[in-house]
């Protein structure tokens, strides 16, 4: 069989499949099935594959005969998804590639209610052998690595191959899942500490506080900074999910990042100028220069000076330099010489929400998010970033994107 055609009978294979079993109601595709793989299926799939290939097209409900049909085995390893054929005995008859690399051992012999004993998955392959034309069941493994698979179990009946079970994985949507509860769970939880003290203050200046001229001024202050905590917070939160709806940065050109680096330190004078911190440029007359979206690579720039100087303002300096790799990429290196960070911190620092002393991150007016920006950002402009940092002598973060052309030296 050609090469696509291979590759388009997997996805055909796979598509009805999952039709079947989504659909068990539907009687057409689920009836389809259960003619059996050397069958209709066969037949539906070789009339497909010989139109793909030059043949005649043929009309809708009509069957196209003189069409090769394709056996049960080849489908079955021609299918992307790891999926087995069972016998009325719960006895594997036929395996394929990708189930023996997913589960290795599963072999054509196997008694699958040994295998897979205990797992819940069985009750899918059991509603079948009972009669049922279709089943959908779950399957998780904690070990070697955590897995999970969605399990669509199809009757076939005829001859040895009375069964068909697919596994699609679903470890990956499993993790984003989680992620994201994760994170709401997080978000709101930050948000809900600024906004139980503001309810607090308030209480307080209703009751006891009611007539204390300077409890009110002190506790308008409090709330006030709480609410910019808020305010702060969505922003980022904001921030977050402008990057994540668009995949690709809108408005894209070349960005000298040198001159972005002036302009940034620039506008934060103020801000370095109160942590008592000289920013030093120590770049190319012009560059280094790349493709990207000036407005994120400006946040990219102004997060982490300010980073340097929320967290490492004792060193007194940051210094900006341009950075290469190997002529492909190009970026800048803003080094600070505070405390540094403990070495098991570093690969962390760009996940939502993670701060390695989140007191000192509240009394900075952080929120947790900054990094985890300037990461999103940086793989949308298809670069990264590099944290290198030891603790007493400070830190450099580096990020690096495709370069756009030379830069001139001073
Ligand atoms: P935050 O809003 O807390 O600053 P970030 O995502 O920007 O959040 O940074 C995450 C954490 O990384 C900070 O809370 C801090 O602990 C650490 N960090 C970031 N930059 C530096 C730095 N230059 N020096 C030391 N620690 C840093």
């Amino acid at each position: 069989m050609p090469h696509t055609s291979r590759a388009w009978v997997t996805a055909a294979a796979a598509t009805l499949a999952s039709w079947a079993a989504a659909a068990s109601t539907s009687i057409g595709v689920t009836a389809a099935l259960a003619i059996g793989l050397s069958g209709g299926v066969a037949a539906w799939l070789a009339a497909r594959v010989s139109q793909r290939d030059g043949g005649a097209p043929q009309s809708k409900g009509r069957t196209n005969t003189g069409l090769r049909a394709v056996p049960a085995t080849d489908i079955l390893a021609a299918m992307a998804s790891p999926a087995l054929l069972f016998d009325r005995r719960g006895i594997a008859v036929q395996v394929n590639d990708s189930a023996r690399k997913a589960f290795p051992g599963l072999e054509t012999g196997i008694v699958l209610r040994q295998w897979f004993r205990g797992s819940p998955m069985l009750d899918g392959m059991e509603t079948v052998l009972g009669g049922a034309s279709s089943a959908q069941a779950a399957y998780q493994e904690k070990r070697p690595v955590e897995r999970a698979f969605r399990v669509d179990v199809t009757l076939l009946k005829p001859g040895e191959e009375f069964g068909l079970m697919v596994f699609s994985d679903q470890t990956e949507a499993l993790k984003v899942d989680r992620i994201r509860a994760d994170f709401i769970a997080n978000a709101s939880h930050e948000l809900r500490t600024p906004l139980t003290a503001v309810a607090g203050f308030l209480e307080t200046l209703q009751g006891p506080a009611r007539n204390d001229e300077a409890a009110r001024e002190r506790f308008i202050g409090l709330m006030l900074s709480q609410t910019q905590r808020m305010a702060r917070l969505i922003d980022d939160l904001l921030s977050l999910s402008r990057l994540e709806t668009n995949a690709t940065p809108e408005k894209v050109e070349r960005v000298d990042l040198g001159r972005l680096a002036a302009t940034v330190a620039a506008s934060l004078s103020t801000v370095t100028r109160d942590a008592g911190v000289e920013v030093q440029l120590d770049l190319p007359m012009a560059g280094p220069f790349v493709d990207g979206s000036p407005d994120e690579l400006t946040q990219v720039i102004q997060n982490l000076i300010e980073n340097a100087c929320k967290y490492a303002a004792s060193g007194k300096r940051i210094l900006v330099t341009a950075a290469e790799d190997g002529g492909r990429d190009a970026g800048l290196t803003i080094r600070d010489f505070g405390p540094g960070i403990a070495s098991e911190h570093i690969p962390r620092l760009t996940e939502r929400f993670y701060r390695v002393d989140v007191q000192e991150s509240r009394n900075q007016k952080g929120t947790g998010l900054g990094l985890a920006i300037v990461k999103h950002i940086l793989t949308r402009h298809r670069g990264r970033l590099v944290i290198k940092s030891r603790e007493g002598a400070g830190s450099a973060f580096t990020f690096l994107l495709p370069s756009s052309g030379d830069s001139q030296r001073m």
